[in-house]
């Protein structure tokens, strides 16, 4: 085996940072294609068992990688991501390669054209390793509702990887990617990320680019970066973060170097903790933890104070109202015709939309479309939606005014660690509830990080939510810094 070769082998076996990376690329010690080569073998050997990836983009990510490797035999100085090797949630989409978004319906489907954040990517150099495993559409929090089974948590494979971008967590975690592109709604970055132990970026609303996304709830939609470190979460989403003209609803303002933020130090800033995330349904192991990271952050010469936000109660009705609303609109697309899955033996047209559709769609999608058919329907319009963007203004008040006191907000992820698969697959009610603590962002548009933040006695992982307010992505990296340099 040629030492280069064996080079990014070793590479593989430990996680390693961007920089570290690309300085090896880019000194000429590893090549690209190898490391390349060597996450393929390493998928090849975790992937039956953790279930992680649909599809392999192999063609195109060794022609990548190779255009790398050209450039640093030229000498020439490497883009940001030169031969990081990238996996894409599944509801991304990529020139050429199957996009099922983790359902049936889609079955077969192959995009002719790449999401703006993949495009980016491959831009600054990263090579694009496949499609990632996720709950149908989005929908979820478990990864228990992909039409192509459940992914496993690398940390406890009884256990779920959380959801609904269960599969880039897990692949992180797992070292079958150096990072990954996930989507966050209500909480599918950030929860899955606190499950499997690793970094997840909620960026504000609009500040990622949502083109080639497949919709779920288009208010709700955020497309953001998943990474064993912070600075490297930070350096991605300064890759695909910014305005882009396909998507009318992406901020105009300047794209900060995250990275940078991250590396200032804390002391000064004033961190919130707010009360009602702390009560009833918190795990106690969750809590320690939790409260070893503020103090961590005090330590690191923070000021702490309490902060209230009162309308949290509302944030599990108010989402599952708006998020289900969108997505009836949003899925009614999928009818086979258009996309994918066509039902076979049909007598007419209509029975052709109703069997396609009975027959593509999993029971949780079926849920929310009759759901948010319901909640949009004449007579129960202003009872339902309209009641629920009310509340989701005030729910966005309370957090600007908390952010008139704070720098940021620090919570826990998720009310509990990583449950077991099957654990809450018959209990929808019990599943929504426990996306208490990460919905309220996404109502909000603000953004946040998650950051581990310590484990249970049983080992798993616990995650810090860190937010701020609209465009500060920022001062969130510079904070969950301070909580990884602590190493709780
Ligand atoms: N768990 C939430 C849901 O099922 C969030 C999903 C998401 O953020 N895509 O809707």
């Amino acid at each position: 085996m040629p030492s280069e070769a064996k080079d990014a082998e070793n590479f593989v076996e430990k996680p390693r940072t961007f920089a570290e990376l690309r300085d090896a690329i880019q000194a000429g010690g590893t090549r690209a294609t190898d490391l390349a080569a060597a996450y393929y073998e390493r998928i090849e050997k975790k992937n039956p068992r953790l279930n992680v990836y649909l599809s392999l983009t192999k063609e195109r990510a060794l022609a990548q990688a190779a255009q790398v490797d050209a450039l640093a035999a030229k000498g020439d100085p490497l883009p940001a991501l030169a031969g990081i090797p990238v996996g894409v949630k599944d509801v991304l989409v990529m020139r050429g390669a199957p996009a099922t978004a983790g359902s049936k319906i889609l079955e077969g489907y192959r995009p002719p054209y790449d999401a703006t954040a993949v495009a980016r990517l491959e831009a600054a150099g990263a090579v694009l390793l496949g499609k990632i495993n996720c709950d149908e559409f989005a929908m979820g929090s478990s990864n228990e509702n992909s039409a192509y089974g459940p992914v496993r948590n690398p940390v406890d494979t009884e256990r779920v990887p959380g959801g609904s971008s269960g599969g880039s967590a897990a692949a992180v975690a797992a070292n079958m990617a150096v990072a990954t592109l996930g989507t966050d709604t209500g909480g599918s970055i950030r929860q899955p990320a606190s499950f499997c132990g690793v970094v997840g970026v909620l960026p504000t609303y609009g500040r990622v680019s949502r083109y080639g996304l497949i919709a779920f709830a288009s208010s709700l939609d955020r497309v953001g970066p998943f990474a064993a470190n912070v600075r490297d979460a930070a350096t991605l989403l300064g890759v695909i973060a910014g305005h882009d003209p396909q998507d009318a609803t992406t901020s105009p303002a300047p794209v900060e170097d995250y990275a940078a933020e991250s590396d200032k130090p804390v002391e000064g800033l004033r961190i919130g903790v707010p009360t009602e995330y702390f009560g009833e349904g918190l795990d106690p192991e969750v809590r320690s933890a939790i409260e070893s990271g503020v103090a961590a952050l005090k330590a690191a010469g923070c000021s702490v104070k309490p902060v209230s936000l009162p309308h949290t109660n509302y944030a599990i009705p108010t989402y599952y109202l708006v998020a289900t609303a969108e997505a009836s609109a949003n899925l009614a697309r999928f009818d086979g015709v258009r996309y994918g899955y066509r039902s076979p033996a049909s007598a007419s047209l209509s029975d052709m939309y109703r069997h396609s559709r009975d027959e593509g769609f999993g029971a949780e999608v079926k849920r929310r479309i009759l759901l948010g058919t319901y909640a949009l329907s004449a007579g129960y319009y202003d009872a339902y939606y309209l009641k629920a963007q009310q509340v989701r203004r005030l729910l966005a008040e309370e957090f600007l005014r908390a952010f008139a006191e704070v720098d940021a907000i620090v919570t826990p992820t998720s009310p509990v660690p990583a449950f077991k698969l099957g654990e809450k697959t018959g209990d929808p009610l019990a599943m929504y509830l426990a996306d208490i603590y990460t919905v309220t962002a996404s109502l909000a548009g603000i953004c946040g990080v998650t950051v581990p933040c310590g484990a249970t006695k049983a080992g798993l992982p616990v995650g810090m939510q860190v937010l701020a307010a609209h465009l500060c992505e920022g001062t969130a990296f510079r904070v969950a810094r301070a909580v990884e340099a602590a190493q709780i």
